[in-house]
């Protein structure tokens, strides 16, 4: 039976990121919005406070947390920023492509070391010609002994400047294949930090691979895995994804309410007229509505049921869902809700990436779709 009320020990996760984001996210939030910095400092007490790389077997020493129990703290971490929040989580995307597809050897040389000191990895598929369509990557690794050698460019690379390692898809002859690749390897040269519109505090870059050497050793799976690689760590990470918007929708929320509540126009509180409570009360109903689908796909997950169509229901809907909430909360706040004085436009500009990245909402509906496709009848 599903039951999403939290238990004890999932309660105690919520009040310890709840409390991480009072003290460490909240207070710092518009000052790495304005500057763009990385928050280092942050991640250094996330890292001591058990908040990052949850996802870690134990047998490396890591936490084995559950997608569900993440999702909670997530929520929580992105109610304060969700830039700061993205920077806290995005070793997950890497890692799951080790934690899933790779060898013993693979996971101690990797993924122990993550749990002993603050260190970063990226995912490094997107390609100037392939986003959506992930199969059209043209980054190669030709075999020549016991190494490949990898040629290409990945852009738009999540802690792709602070990474100690990458996942890179690359094609050898027509496969698209995996592999671990050291960031510290001759020939890897990393850009500037891009300009985005939200989530300042995260760090996108492009990363290129001139003549980098990678040992068989550090291949993921076999030739021509790498596709299922790539995507089926997405079944795990959406719903976390999911849930950081999810986080934006709840800010959105209490800083809407609270105004309403405070805020008099002709003579009565704003929250008095039908046309602002209303807003509220829509908003309250899809955040009940997007955790539940984010629950259900991560719930799914950690009992290892193909959840591909749950986990695009709820990245879809949840972004959608925190994109609305976000517009109806500069809307409540009027001048204010323009103006970075108030958080509403921070939360609008940071609630539009969670549409594109890791699959556009579009593609979210292509896996409903092909799903759906594959039903005789929905019951
Ligand atoms: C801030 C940021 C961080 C990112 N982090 C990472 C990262 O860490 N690692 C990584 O590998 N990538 C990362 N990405 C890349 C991201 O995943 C891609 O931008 C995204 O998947 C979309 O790909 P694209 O930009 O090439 O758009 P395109 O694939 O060119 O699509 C453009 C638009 O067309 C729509 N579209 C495409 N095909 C169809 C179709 N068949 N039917 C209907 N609509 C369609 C898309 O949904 C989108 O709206 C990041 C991007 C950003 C902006």
């Amino acid at each position: 039976m599903m039951d999403f009320s939290p238990s004890p020990e999932q309660q105690e996760r919520i009040e310890k990121a709840r409390a991480f984001t009072r003290e460490w996210i909240s207070p710092n939030a518009a000052r790495y919005d304005r500057s763009g910095e990385f928050p280092l400092d942050i991640c250094r007490e996330a890292f001591k406070q058990g908040l990052m790389n949850p996802h870690i077997p134990r047998e490396y020493g890591g936490l084995a947390e559950p997608v569900l129990d993440h999702c909670m703290v997530m929520e929580e971490l992105c109610t304060g920023c969700s830039g700061i929040g993205t920077v806290i989580d995005a070793n997950g995307l890497s890692q799951f492509p080790v934690i899933l597809a790779g060898t013993d050897a693979q996971k101690r040389r990797f993924l122990a070391p993550m749990t002993e000191e603050l260190m970063f990895s990226a995912y490094a598929v997107t390609e100037p010609e392939a986003g959506s369509d992930v199969s059209r990557v043209k980054t190669s690794a030709v075999k020549v002994g016991t190494d490949y050698v990898l040629n290409g460019v990945k852009w738009w690379i999540t802690s792709g400047s602070v990474a100690s390692w990458y996942f890179v898809l690359a094609r050898v002859g027509e496969e698209p294949t995996g592999f671990i690749v050291p960031a510290d390897s001759p020939g890897i040269v990393r850009g500037p930090k891009e300009h985005n519109l939200g989530q300042h505090a995260s760090n996108t870059v492009r990363v290129t691979f001139e003549d980098v050497k990678v040992p068989e050793a550090y291949r993921l799976g076999a030739e021509g895995d790498g596709f299922n690689i790539a995507m089926s760590t997405f079944n795990h990470t959406r719903p976390g994804v999911a849930a950081g918007a999810n986080g934006i929708t709840k800010a959105a929320l209490n800083i809407g309410l609270s105004y309403a509540k405070r805020r008099r126009t002709f003579d009565k509180k704003l929250i008095s007229y039908q046309g602002i409570s209303f807003k509220l009360a829509e908003m309250m109903t899809r955040l009940d509505a997007a955790r539940a689908l984010t629950y259900k796909s991560a719930w799914l997950c950690d009992r290892g049921v193909d959840n591909a169509r749950e986990a695009a229901q709820a990245k879809w809907f949840a972004a959608d869902v925190a994109m609305h909430a976000a517009i109806e909360c500069a809307q409540i706040l009027g001048g204010y809700g323009y103006t970075n004085e108030m958080p509403a436009e921070k939360l609008i500009r940071d609630a539009k990436i969670y549409q594109i990245y890791e699959g556009a909402t579009e593609i979210q509906k292509m896996i409903i779709v092909a799903k759906l496709l594959r039903m005789k009848e929905v019951f």
